[in-house]
């Protein structure tokens, strides 16, 4: 069910008419439907149905407290890549024994913050990480559950700057490799062997990467076996792919049948750390369009969201689709839709097809809830945007619009400045 909806032209969002948002906190903002927040979470949690699971979500793709708090209460726990969203985490109510700490480059602070609060798992992706991580245990007189991130060689076939699970890439232990990690690792005093973790990319289309991935990882948790390292958790990362444009990635559905298949009856227990695939449809950012202009052949619709609201189309080149809030009868244009930044790759959607929109109207920025708000910037000093949850007919601030003050908040001029 698509809770962004067209009713009389007026867009709406569950039973909330977006313009009625826009005029009460003003734009740019991003908005979510808690029906589609609580289905993608619910239906992803559902597949795996009948094998032992825990579902953290990745919250680098939305770190809202309020988001949290909504997939806490649906039983999920979260994958935190910093002290910063295990703070986030711990503030919005998430058990921390449902949380698993992912990152390349983990610093000895966050460990131990993250030791003392007992999380279920660090994965862990270096020799070096694993004798810190041991030392940090030891000094806080605690055991830390640990799995390695293997890297399994498998190519993702997606955007190279989101594909993570190549030789190439900077992250987790080449899977043959992490063998001998896992001799030392069982040697360490201060550490408990749990699991093996990976996490091959993101905006996966594809199964078979997946299915790859999984052979190898049940080739390796066999091998660890056979030395008397025991495995209790397989930790299969995120990476679902959804549509943005014409894409046509697997169902969560397919997604866990497929991998149920090369399981078949399970002792060990499933985490999946699903970001895009719970958030990106669930979220929108909607600007207001602030100039028309043309020059030469190209049409420029200027807004007032920019590249510092939402990233991706500057970073990775990707495709938003654009929705009007009030549909009509217009002239259809190529245009650019850009931003106010003074940089030229601030764009939201480049040669696009549009109806021809008018100064002052409302347009959507649709599939902007992952990584939208999560990569957003005060770039060129202008202040986060507000961001709005909907549940049936009533509208929710989840995050007040930041101010000038905000902006500007822990500066200090010096005093030989005075
Ligand atoms: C980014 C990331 C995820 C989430 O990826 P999605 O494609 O958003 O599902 C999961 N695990 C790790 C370790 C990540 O870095």
């Amino acid at each position: 069910m698509n809770h962004f909806q067209y009713s009389n032209q007026d867009l709406y969002c569950e039973g909330v008419k977006i313009e009625d948002i826009a005029e009460e906190v003003s734009t740019p903002f991003y908005l979510y439907p808690h029906a589609t927040l609580k289905q993608h979470f619910n239906s992803f949690n559902n597949a795996f149905e009948g094998i032992r699971h825990l579902i953290c979500f990745s919250m680098k793709s939305n770190s809202n407290m309020a988001i949290l708090r909504l997939f806490a209460r649906e039983g999920g726990g979260v994958d935190i890549v910093s002290g910063g969203e295990l703070y986030r985490a711990l503030k919005a109510g998430v058990n921390p024994e449902k949380i698993v700490y992912s990152g390349v480059g983990k610093r000895v602070e966050d460990m131990e913050y993250a030791i003392k609060t007992g999380i279920l798992m660090f994965n862990v992706e270096s020799r070096q990480e694993l004798y810190l991580l041991n030392d940090s245990a030891k000094r806080l007189n605690k055991i830390a559950n640990i799995a390695i991130r293997v890297n399994p060689d498998v190519d993702a076939q997606t955007h190279p700057y989101i594909s993570t699970g190549l030789k190439e890439n900077k992250f987790g232990i080449d899977i043959n490799e992490s063998i001998e990690e896992y001799k030392i690792a069982a040697r360490l005093e201060n550490l408990n062997v749990s699991g093996v973790s990976c996490h091959i990319g993101s905006q996966l289309t594809n199964l078979s990467p997946f299915v790859d991935t999984l052979k190898k990882i049940k080739g390796l948790v066999k091998r660890l076996g056979d030395i008397d390292i025991n495995i209790k958790y397989l930790d299969l990362g995120g990476g679902l792919g959804i549509t943005y444009d014409s894409e046509t990635p697997p169902m969560p559905g397919e997604y866990a049948d497929a991998l149920k298949k090369e399981l078949n009856k399970t002792e060990l227990t499933l985490i999946f750390e699903p970001g895009r695939v719970i958030m990106g449809n669930a979220g929108i950012l909607v600007t207001k369009v602030l100039y028309t202009k043309t020059a030469g052949e190209k049409n420029f619709v200027i807004v007032d969201a920019a590249m510092n609201d939402l990233m991706r189309p500057s970073l990775y080149n990707s495709f938003h689709a654009i929705q009007p809030v009030k549909e009509g009868e217009r002239e259809i244009i190529t245009a650019d839709i850009v931003g106010p930044i003074c940089e030229s790759g601030d764009f939201l959607a480049k040669n696009r097809q549009i109806g021809s929109p008018v100064p002052g109207e409302l347009i959507a920025v649709m599939s902007a809830g992952a990584y939208g708000f999560s990569m957003s910037s005060t770039y060129n000093s202008r202040p986060r945007v507000a961001e709005v949850m909907v549940k049936e007919e009533q509208y929710y601030i989840i995050r007040e619009r930041e101010s000038y003050e905000d902006l500007v908040s822990g500066e200090k001029i010096p005093d030989f400045l005075e």
